[in-house]
C-alpha cells in the first residue's frame, strides 16, 4: 500500500465546506496507478493506491475512502469477484476500468453495482472527470447540483430538474413521473447501459413499485412521446437502455 501522505483515513467524508473526496486506486500496473494518482491530486482529491486486491477490499471495509477505481484484472482476486464482495457490503462508488474490448466485463461490472466504467487504453483526464461526475451524483445531497438545467446532443434535450421537465427537439415532453424518472436516471452517466434492475432502483424515489419488465413500457412510452427524437433512448442487447447522447458542456 503506498500512502503519499498523512491522509484523512476515517474523517468524516465530503464535509460540505471540504470538497475533498479520498478515492482508492486498486490497480496492479504501476504506471498506470502512479498517473492516476497525480491527475487525481491535480483535481484536489487525496489517493490510496493498492496493487492488491484483498487490501483493497480491506480499505473498503474500513471505511477509508469516498470512491474506488478499480482494474478488473488484478492478480491475486478476481475483480469481479471483489465488486461483489464489495457490493454486499454496502461499497463506495467504483469506477470499473477494464480491458480495451471486454464489453462482457463491462456489463458485468455495472450489473454487479459498478457506478461507471473506463476502457483501456484511457485518458487520465476522463478518469478524473468521471470520478467528479460520480461523486456530484453521490453527494448532491442538497440538490444544488440537480437544479440545473442540463442540456444533451447539442440541445436535442433539455432536462429541467427544477420543474422535472423534459424537452427534446424544442418540445416539452408531457412526461408521467416514471418516465420522467427513466430519462432521468439514463441521462445521470450519459452513454453507460443502465440494467432494467438499475432503472428500477433508480425511479423507486418517484413512487414507481414495478417488475423490471415495465421498465420496457416506460420506455416504449417515453419514446413514443419523442417522437422523432425516440433514438435518443437506445436498447443496449442484453443489458438494457441508455442515452445516446452526450452531455453538453
Ligand atoms: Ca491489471
Amino acid at each position: 500500500m503506498e500512502f503519499r501522505a498523512a491522509l484523512p483515513r476515517f474523517a468524516p467524508a465530503m464535509a460540505e465546506d471540504d470538497p475533498m473526496a479520498t478515492v482508492l486506486v486498486v490497480e496492479d500496473d504501476r504506471d498506470i496507478r502512479d498517473v492516476l494518482r497525480r491527475y487525481l491530486e491535480r483535481a484536489d482529491h487525496a489517493v490510496l493506491t493498492t496493487a492488491s486486491g484483498a487490501e483493497g477490499l480491506q480499505l473498503i471495509e474500513d471505511g477509508a475512502c469516498d470512491l474506488v477505481v478499480l482494474d478488473l484484472g488484478l492478480p491475486d482476486v478476481d475483480g469481479l469477484e471483489l465488486l461483489r464482495a464489495a457490493h454486499r457490503r454496502g461499497h463506495p462508488p467504483i469506477l470499473v476500468l477494464t480491458a480495451r474490448n471486454d464489453i462482457d466485463d463491462r456489463i458485468k461490472g455495472l450489473s454487479l453495482g459498478a457506478d461507471d466504467y473506463v476502457a483501456k487504453p484511457f485518458s487520465p483526464t476522463e478518469v478524473v472527470l468521471r470520478v467528479g461526475a460520480i461523486l456530484s451524483r453521490t453527494h448532491a445531497g442538497g440538490g444544488t447540483a440537480d437544479a440545473e438545467r442540463a442540456s444533451y446532443g447539442q440541445g436535442r434535450l433539455v432536462l429541467d430538474h427544477q420543474r422535472r421537465e423534459a424537452i427534446a427537439g424544442g418540445r416539452v415532453l408531457d412526461l408521467t413521473a416514471s418516465e420522467w424518472g427513466v430519462l432521468d436516471a439514463l441521462a445521470s452517466v450519459p452513454g453507460r447501459p443502465f440494467s432494467r434492475y438499475e432503472l428500477v432502483n433508480r425511479v423507486r424515489g418517484y413512487e414507481f413499485a414495478g417488475y423490471e419488465r415495465s421498465i420496457d413500457s416506460h420506455v416504449k412510452n417515453l419514446r413514443h412521446k419523442l417522437g422523432a427524437e425516440a433514438d435518443i433512448v437506445q436498447t443496449v442487447v442484453g443489458v438494457g437502455y441508455r442515452l445516446g447522447l452526450n452531455r453538453d458542456h
